[in-house]
């Protein structure tokens, strides 16, 4: 039998008295005998038994730590106490030699750190494979859900010509040759001679695009790359990250919350159904990295329970003013324990202030809603207060702010009045502008960034382990 069977499906058994061929990377030989082999299908590696005394020698010296091999065996339930079945191999080929003394990885543990310096081989580890897997399985449920409700996938450009949302945190796109551009008569740098006519960016956001197509479609997604050129070196910031942004139609900031908080559980849910090993896997590693630390810091609840924890509980829901009640009246803030201390209402939330909400106050996902109108973007509806707009921040424990979003201003009047009052250029979003001009309706949405949903499911403390090739300030390697 030629066809390779994946190991995932060899360890199910079902094969066991057959012939089968299956291939991988070595992830340990042990005594001449016993290799233990990976394909990436499951964490779980198939034992090989080798017949190391009709086997020749310089063969066996090539079934190295990382080497690539081709098995024909039977499978056979194993003798051994660590799995239920293995391949007693009758063949053995080396498809691609490893050096020991070269390669970069080792059978033990590495720190993240390394590995991430080594970014092209770190798939090859039991973590990152988990982390991997779990990313694709969690970018399938995004589809299938909104798929199941009847959305429609929409691609909005990633080169864009709007800066409005980007507030000089965009990258340019440009093929002028950057020693000397063109310039016009007041010597500026001359866009209109540049490939599109015009400056242009990689887009912040898909929002405004989005919004266009739910004024027709009712219901759309966006899940595509996304750019920002901010210089925040921190764990939860990428210069290129992932983001799903639903828009609704007839939608208010209840629905849009409702939403929100059932996709959160529907793809925490699915990814328990679908990878619970790589789940259990990393649980388990995060739990050997808490030993190194004092009893006090440990976490109270493990990944597999945090994860539990969501799906079982309804989200907190409170308004603005109302948080900044609590984080005024914390003994956190008297005792002066946060960095920015909260002295009244208006001033911006920072990751402290969300995470001491989450992790010590509520014990639980908080919805943060109606924030100040001058802390939020020009397109969120204004309430009556004229203060406040329905914006919508949901927060996480460990991760803080995973999803952002708004019921949309849809009053012409109102939103060409924030948008001069915040210096937006109204002239350049025209087209923007004609949605709330023709047939406009009551409607919401929010974006979810990809990669903070995969930290919280992985249990990851670094944004950069949690997509391929992290793209971040000075780190663009691979
Ligand atoms: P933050 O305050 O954490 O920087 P933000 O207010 O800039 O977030 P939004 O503009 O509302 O975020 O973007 C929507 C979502 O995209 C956020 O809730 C977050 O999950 C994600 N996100 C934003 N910036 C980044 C980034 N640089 N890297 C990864 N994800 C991000
Ligand atoms: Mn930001």
């Amino acid at each position: 039998m030629s066809h390779r069977i994946k190991i995932k499906a060899l360890l199910t058994g079902e094969l066991t008295g057959t012939e089968v061929t299956v291939k991988g990377w070595v992830r340990a030989f042990r005594q001449n005998r016993f290799i233990a082999l990976n394909d990436g299908s499951t964490n779980n590696n198939i034992q090989i038994v080798v017949d190391f005394e009709n086997t020749d020698p310089a063969l066996l010296k090539r079934i190295t730590f990382g080497a690539a091999i081709s098995v024909i065996g039977e499978m056979v339930p194993s003798l051994g106490s660590g799995q239920k079945v293995e391949v007693n191999a009758t063949t053995i080929e080396i498809l691609g030699d490893c050096d020991p003394e070269e390669f970069p990885l080792q059978p033990k543990k590495q720190t993240l750190e390394f590995l991430r310096e080594k970014a092209h081989l770190r798939f090859r580890t039991s973590t990152f494979g988990s982390i991997f897997r779990l990313r694709n399985t969690l970018a399938f449920a995004v589809h299938k859900f909104f798929n199941e409700k009847g959305f429609v996938y929409l691609h909005t450009p990633i080169i864009t010509a709007s800066d409005a949302e980007g507030a000089g945190e965009m990258f340019r796109v440009t093929t002028f040759d950057a020693q000397k551009p063109p310039l016009n008569d007041a010597g500026e740098v001359d866009y209109k001679q540049d490939f599109f006519g015009k400056a242009t960016n990689l887009t912040v956001s898909g929002q405004l695009e989005g919004e266009l197509g739910a004024m027709a479609l009712s219901d759309i997604y966006t899940f595509g790359p996304t750019f920002r050129a901010e210089n925040s070196n921190t764990t939860r910031h990428l210069a290129e990250f992932w983001m799903i942004e639903p828009e609704m139609a007839f939608y208010d900031l209840n629905d849009n919350m409702d939403l929100a908080e059932e996709m959160l559980k529907y793809l925490i849910a699915y990814a328990l159904e679908h990878n619970r090993e790589d789940i259990e896997f990393l649980t388990q590693r995060l739990l050997d990295e808490e030993k190194q630390k004092p009893q006090a810091e440990r976490s109270e609840m493990t990944l597999l329970d945090k994860l539990q924890f969501c799906l079982d509980n309804d989200f907190q829901r409170l308004t603005y003013t109302e948080a900044i009640e609590i984080l005024k009246d914390s003994n956190h803030n008297k005792k002066k324990k946060f960095q920015y201390l909260i002295e009244g209402w208006g001033a911006d939330l920072q990751s402290e202030h969300e995470r001491y909400l989450v992790e010590k106050h509520f014990k639980k996902p908080v919805i943060l809603t109606d924030y100040p109108k001058d802390i939020k973007s020009f397109y969120m509806r204004l309430n009556e207060d004229d203060k406040t707009v329905r914006a919508m921040d949901i927060l996480f424990p460990g991760i803080g702010e995973i999803i952002g979003g708004s019921q949309r201003e849809e009053r012409y009047d109102k939103l060409t009045q924030r948008m001069d009052e915040m210096g937006v250029p109204k002239d350049e979003l025209w087209w923007y502008l004609d949605t709330r001009r023709f047939g406009a309706c009551e409607h919401a949405g929010f974006g979810l960034g990809f990669e903070r949903l995969v930290l919280f499911v992985t249990g990851m403390g670094n944004i950069r382990d949690v997509i391929p090739f992290p793209r971040a300030p000075k780190t663009a390697e691979f």
